[in-house]
């Protein structure tokens, strides 16, 4: 079935040794189109190295109707696992699930079609226009205008609606029907359209300009969570990469943190952070699964959020994130079954309370070691990077005595709060723009505390009692039983310090890190209170890179990309959460790939952002 399906719109032939195919499915449901693209991506030994499907659906698809699938031709089962495991939390708007070590990418979109189509930037090479089982009343000129600007000229168009008016608009859109495609309409009652409209195509769906056709060579600051997940994420797509530090080993500015939580932000509005942070724990969770020992470098423990009065405000009732609340409350859907968020109010412990299943606990420093040793990726350690110059088309790295460190095509600045000083450097070089100017002047430093100890140094009894088996997050963090060289271990954090500000002592913030946890977690306070009196604590500090709206800069430094230098900082205190979905946003537009996420949702990370 799969191979009547596909062989007609002649992939093998359109992808092959293509660095990236974008295929537009205007239809997910079932998902046999999917997992048969899938396939064939796999047993193409001249696949395109990286595949974008994207698919456009009213609805959360069922995950159980889309196994039974799988598991019905032996040539897709293989694929269920994986799907398994990401098929959670499918709630309006976009979510990007990655198979096959980043290589396949579904960007699912669920929502009404033509916000979806509005949405999207980037220009497809196959579409798949399906109207749906009601016979598509959502389907009209408007957005089948709307999937004219998805496409480039070329982009091979399969028609699999019988009505005449989807043909004529099709054909006042620029799509005229394909010579090659009679015989195969024949055989699968498909038509086959290529967009080659008799007009001079206006539009981009970029916004910065030209992609680059072939990965080259790139040179990233900075060997933390930012710097190190944009360096794999450009290696998975064929760049070269180079991460120099100025620290002679990886993780050590704050992506040295011994624990961190990787959870979602929740809002009463579920405003942008909300939403950013969902679309990157999904696929900070995923990196975490394919490349850390869990149990070791981190855990899906899920996290409880203490919502304390004044501190962490509710979902509205009316956010998507409170409708898929309400229906687990209901029973609707269960927080066992892995397949939402998860996040139910547990009332009768003196706070409400939040509960993520899609929550972990990560050892940063392990993660950012195996992203390193991705292929295309090298470290270089002991480089601190003082001034950037262009000569005969690349960009020169240079340390402060003006030796030559590194060159490259094209540079990110992922070295946090000190990129500030290379784009000071960089000024002159780059065409003014007040966005910069403003986000560079409002990046600044919050120091931050963590204080821990070993759990064998408490009492047995008293340790089992008073930790809970998960983090518990709110106003502050604790999380324990964490591995360490030492045994298992307790951590506790964080304050939140600004670093214009003569820092605290080390004691000054173990006082305040107890007292919030009073707050979240008075059983385990209690518990430490006399270790914390007696000094017997230990401290982990270091500083957050903190922007104006506490969402990173993920962009180029000037309008229209002519100089090739990137910033990807501003992580805040969720470095964990926006990393990995920061390198794939800067990834993808770089290519002209599908975004993992809504364009407007992405234009609130842009670097250039305010001016
Ligand atoms: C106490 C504390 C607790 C935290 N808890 C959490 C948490 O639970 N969850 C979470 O998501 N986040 C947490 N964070 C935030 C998280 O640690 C950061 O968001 C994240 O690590 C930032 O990563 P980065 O790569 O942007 O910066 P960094 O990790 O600081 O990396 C910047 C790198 O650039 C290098 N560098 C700087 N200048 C140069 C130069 N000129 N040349 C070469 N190299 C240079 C530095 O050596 C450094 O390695 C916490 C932070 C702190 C301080």
């Amino acid at each position: 079935m799969a191979d009547a399906l596909l062989a007609p719109l002649g992939l093998s032939q359109a992808w092959a040794d293509q660095p990236v195919w974008r295929i537009l499915d205007t239809r997910f449901d079932p998902g046999l189109r999917f997992l048969s693209v899938w396939q064939a991506w796999r047993s193409d030994p001249q696949r395109p190295r990286v595949l974008h499907y994207v698919a456009l659906t009213p609805h959360a698809p069922d995950l159980q109707a889309l196994l039974a699938l799988a598991n019905s031709e032996p040539h897709l089962e293989p694929l269920a696992p994986d799907l398994t495991s990401q098929w959670f939390g499918l709630m309006p708007g976009f979510h990007r699930l990655m198979f096959e070590g980043g290589q396949v990418m579904l960007t699912l979109c669920v929502g009404e079609t033509l916000g979806l189509l509005r949405d999207q930037q980037f220009h497809a090479d196959s579409i798949f226009l399906d109207p749906g089982p009601e016979g598509g009343s959502c389907w009209n000129i408007w957005t089948t205008k709307a999937l004219a600007r998805c496409s480039r000229r070329g982009t091979h168009l399969a028609n699999l609606s019988p009505a005449p008016e989807r043909r004529a608009d099709l054909l006042q859109c620029g799509f005229v029907p394909n010579a090659d495609g009679t015989i195969a309409a024949a055989i699968t009652r498909l038509e086959h359209f290529e967009y080659q409209p008799r007009w001079v195509i206006q539009h981009s769906r970029s916004r910065l300009g030209q992609a680059i056709a072939e990965p080259g060579t790139c040179a990233v600051v900075g060997a933390g969570v930012a710097g190190a997940s944009v360096a794999a994420a450009l290696a998975r797509r064929g760049w070269q990469v180079q991460v120099l530090d100025q620290a002679d080993a990886p993780a050590a500015g704050a992506s040295g943190l011994p624990v961190g939580l990787v959870v979602p932000h929740v809002s009463g509005d579920d405003c942008a952070l909300s939403r950013l942070s969902r679309a990157g724990v999904r696929l900070m969770l995923h990196q975490a699964r394919t490349l850390l020992q869990a149990g070791l470098d981190w855990d899906q423990t899920g996290t409880l959020e203490r919502c304390l009065e004044g501190i962490t405000t509710l979902p509205h009732a009316d956010s998507a994130y409170a409708q898929e609340w309400s229906r687990l409350v209901s029973g609707e859907s269960s927080p066992q079954s892995h397949q939402s968020w998860a996040d139910v109010l547990q009332p009768g412990t003196g706070h409400q309370a939040l509960w993520h299943t899609q929550a972990a606990w990560l050892k940063p420093a392990q993660l950012i070691k195996a992203w390193l040793r991705q292929p295309g990726v090298r470290f270089q350690g002991s480089s601190q990077v003082a001034g950037l110059r262009l000569a005969a088309g690349q960009w020169e790295l240079l340390d402060a005595q003006g030796q030559l460190l590194a060159r490259a095509q094209r540079v990110v600045l992922a070295n946090a709060i000190e990129a500030r000083r290379l784009v000071a450097q960089l000024h002159p070089q780059l065409a003014p723009h007040p966005g910069r100017e403003r986000q560079m002047a409002a990046l600044h430093g919050m120091h931050g505390q963590l204080s821990w100890g070993r759990h064998v140094d408490t009492d047995a009894k008293e340790d089992k009692a008073s930790f809970a088996p998960y983090p518990v997050n709110g106003a502050g963090s604790v999380v324990a039983h964490v591995p360490t060289d030492l045994g298992p271990a307790w951590f506790v954090g964080a304050s939140y310090t600004p670093d214009r500000q003569p820092p605290p002592s080390p004691a000054q913030l173990h006082a305040y890190n107890l007292q919030r946890l009073q707050r979240i977690q008075p059983q385990t306070a209690r518990v430490l209170a006399a270790r914390f009196d007696s000094g017997a604590v230990n401290a982990w500090s270091n500083t957050r890179c903190v922007t104006l709206d506490r969402l990173p800069l993920v962009g180029p430094l000037d309008a229209d990309d002519h100089a090739g230098v990137w910033m990807c900082a501003g992580m805040g205190s969720r470095g964990l959460s926006l990393s990995v979905l920061s390198a794939e946003l800067l990834a993808a537009q770089w290519g002209g790939e599908p975004l993992p996420l809504e364009a407007t949702l992405a234009a609130s990370l842009h670097a250039l952002r305010g001016g």
